[in-house]
């Protein structure tokens, strides 16, 4: 376990120019892009930084795109983790893997801790299905972020989808405070997104993005990398030398059979 929670360093890392859309999460985002980059300016005006945010949105939206984004674009490193990486059945686990990252976290600040499937590690306490060993895991993320040595500097990102499944304790002042919305993809957001993938594909003149950005309504920014990425397979496996249009549609067609198997319903 060793290699545990270690740090990403900045310049490895992705800019705000890889996300399309999330405008609102953006503009939301900005300032603890400005902080991270210039703390002191901050300081000066005994202004301090958010603690923590809570991006909240559908599966699949630019979550961890966006925390990875504003690392590198305040060029600090970032440590991602998983709320299940905390669930342990042996007594103590759980928190001594918070403790290590906080630990990691004071080593390499300033930088970003993201924690995804937050659900998962700040469920309410004291619910029916939840253990006691879980709540202590808890119980020390909280006792970690309030924690006042060394902390300064670390920005806590957590991803949700189930706001109202977290403990209100997380959410209070000096905490996840913050909530930042992610959601689904608008027409325009979608061809952004489209863009951006497309960038290093090689694409037919039949393929018309805007159009294909009208046409993929409701479709998250995963599902729309996930089918240029079975396009561009399905090119390389007609040997074609582009993507084409029927090489898209064979991907979307391929993608729905995948959900009506898995027992999907589209709608
Ligand atoms: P989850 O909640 O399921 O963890 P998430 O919101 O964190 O999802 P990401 O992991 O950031 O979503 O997105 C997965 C992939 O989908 C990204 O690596 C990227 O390729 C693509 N993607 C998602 N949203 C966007 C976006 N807004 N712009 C560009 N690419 C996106």
């Amino acid at each position: 376990t060793k290699g545990r929670f270690l740090p990403t360093p900045p310049s490895r890392q992705l800019t705000l120019a890889d996300v399309g859309g999330a405008q609102e999460a953006r503009a939301d985002l900005q300032d603890v892009i400005a902080y991270l980059r210039d703390p002191a300016r901050f300081q000066a005006m005994g202004a301090k930084c958010p603690k923590g945010l809570l991006l909240v949105g559908p599966p699949g939206t630019g979550k961890t795109l966006l925390a990875r984004a504003v690392a590198g674009e305040a060029g600090v490193a970032v440590i991602q983790a998983a709320g299940s990486d905390f669930n342990e059945m042996y007594v103590g686990v759980g928190s001594k893997r918070v403790r290590q990252l906080a630990e990691q976290a004071r080593k390499a600040a300033p930088c970003i801790v993201f924690i995804d499937e937050f659900d998962s590690l700040g469920g309410r306490r004291g619910r029916p299905n939840r253990s006691g060993e879980e709540e202590v895991t808890l119980n020390q993320l909280l006792v970690e972020m309030d924690g006042m040595a060394g902390s300064e500097g670390i920005v806590w990102m957590a991803a949700t989808n189930r706001e109202d499944m977290l403990d209100p304790a997380v959410r209070r002042p000096g905490r996840f405070d913050r909530i930042v919305e992610v959601g689904l993809p608008t027409a325009q957001d979608r061809l952004d997104i489209l863009k951006i993938h497309a960038k290093s594909a090689p694409l037919a003149p039949d393929v018309d993005l805007e159009r294909l950005a009208q046409l993929t309504v409701g479709h998250s920014g995963a599902e729309l990398a996930n089918l240029l990425n079975e396009a561009a397979i399905g090119a390389v496996q007609d040997d074609s030398p582009v993507i084409a249009m029927r090489h898209i549609e064979q991907a979307r067609d391929k993608i729905l059979l995948g959900r009506v198997r898995a027992g999907v319903v589209i709608s």
